[in-house]
């Protein structure tokens, strides 16, 4: 392996001119960790990080301090962005080995030592290589390279005492498992099985961010399958297992419907997720979906994503029999920003339950024959229009304005002369 498939990406050029530099000036560096897997993969690495001797006050007094932020100078890591934003940012990190691990989740100290060690504080042995991208070598003190040819994720050294020192490890190694298709390590797997009561250490925040990668990434099935096997899930959604509304019976069709979803984000996959803590037979649509409000912000997800996911559950309790609803219900549906992940919920579990996904094709074909103006024109006429005729303020108005608006959507009227002849028809008593 060297660095040549690589030289055309500017991030990778500016992680290797770092190298250079470190290097002149009398220093160790290498690539290391994930970049170095990714490398090896076959993967684009999403950033390089590179480890040396250098102290963090020597990586800053090297870069100048104008391109260095010291991130986590207590851990040793300073960032050293590129002169454009095309060569992007490099993690610089002095070889480190933790000290005692406090909180179940972070180092009390560390202690500047070799790459080998740097190398054993790592997670996983796939994790834990470096790469001289001069001489274009893997430095390998953790048979990282078997693993990778294996296909299997295996934590470095008594996967017990690594998932006790940092219990977002748990996730973080179903997550490369699965998104990587790789076999996980049975003893690897043994301690996260005894230990995934502790994941609840981790603060809310790091098991969101490692929730939302997993369920947007395409193997989100496997995903959840792991995590449900191994008793992450029932730790970090509680609220899927307890009470009427416990999803352990439906644990294949959910598993089908993750495989079978089409989407680049995880709000479809949770919303597929939580349909069970909906409230089918409520009459309010916020009270039918209050449960999944509540549990969203218990994750601390925004507000966006929120109502994304409570958007989608509403819509789809809403998308039975769609192609005899009035246009002017499709419409607004079709043209809500989340429509194509709504359909892609819709057309997922549909093929999972094994019905027929009639309604999500119907809204699939519409959608792609009509444009967001068809789907969305602009109002033909406004509440001046209204009040012109000697309405006053008040709901009457709001009424109004939606029948004729429903009209427009249905295509009963075409312009505004139309719109206001059905709005004279409707003033005048
Ligand atoms: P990705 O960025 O694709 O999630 P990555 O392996 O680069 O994967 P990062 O979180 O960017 O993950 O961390 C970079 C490297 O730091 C890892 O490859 C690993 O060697 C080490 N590392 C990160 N988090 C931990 C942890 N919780 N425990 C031990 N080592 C870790
Ligand atoms: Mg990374």
């Amino acid at each position: 392996m060297t660095h040549q498939s690589s030289v055309s990406d500017p991030r990778s050029e500016f992680a290797l001119a770092i190298v250079r530099q470190l290097r002149s000036a009398g220093f160790q560096a290498l690539w290391a960790g994930g970049c170095v897997r990714d490398q090896a993969l076959g993967i684009v690495p999403k950033d390089y990080d590179v480890a040396t001797d250098a102290t963090p006050a020597q990586v800053i007094q090297l870069f100048g301090e104008r391109r260095t932020v010291p991130i986590g100078a207590s851990f040793g890591v300073v960032l050293v962005t590129g002169t454009s934003r095309r060569q992007g940012q490099v993690e610089v990190a002095t070889f480190r080995s933790d000290g005692a691990y406090v909180d179940g989740r972070h180092p009390q100290s560390v202690r500047y030592c070799s790459a080998r060690e740097d190398a054993l504080r790592r997670d996983f042995t796939i994790n834990g290589m470096f790469f001289d991208p001069i001489a274009g070598t893997v430095i390998d003190y953790v048979e990282g390279l078997e693993d990778l040819k294996r296909k299997t994720l295996r934590a470095i050294g008594d996967p017990l005492a690594r998932f006790s020192e940092d219990k977002l490890r748990m996730l973080r190694a179903v997550r490369f498992a699965t998104t990587f298709q790789f076999h996980m390590d049975e003893s690897t797997a043994d301690a996260i099985r005894l230990l995934s009561h502790q994941i609840t250490q981790v603060s809310t925040e790091r098991i969101l961010q490692e929730l939302k990668r997993m369920l947007a990434h395409p193997a989100r099935h496997l995903a959840f399958t792991m995590l449900h096997n191994t008793g992450l899930l029932p730790e970090i959604l509680p609220e899927l297992y307890s009470g009427p509304h416990s999803i352990i019976s439906e644990i294949p069709v959910l598993q089908s419907a993750l495989h079978k979803l089409e989407s680049v984000r995880f709000e479809p996959a949770l919303a597929i997720l939580l349909q069970h803590l909906t409230h089918h037979d409520s009459s309010s649509t916020a009270t039918a979906v209050q449960p999944v409000r509540d549990l969203c912000r218990r994750l601390k997800m925004a507000n966006e994503e929120t109502d994304a996911v409570c958007w989608i559950l509403d819509s789809l309790n809403q998308m039975d029999h769609l192609a005899s609803k009035p246009l002017h219900f499709l419409k607004p549906l079709l043209a809500h920003r989340n429509a194509a992940e709504l359909l892609a919920a819709s057309s997922a579990l549909a093929a999972a339950r094994g019905q027929p996904a009639d309604d999500a094709e119907f809204a699939w074909h519409y959608l792609s024959r009509h444009s967001q103006s068809e789907l969305s024109p602009e109002p033909l006429i406004n509440g001046s229009d209204v009040m012109a005729l000697g309405i006053p303020q008040g709901p009457q108005i709001r009424n109004l304005l939606t029948i004729v608006r429903n009209a427009q959507l249905d295509e009963q009227i075409q312009n505004r002369d139309a719109a206001l002849a059905l709005l004279r028809s409707l003033a005048t008593p």
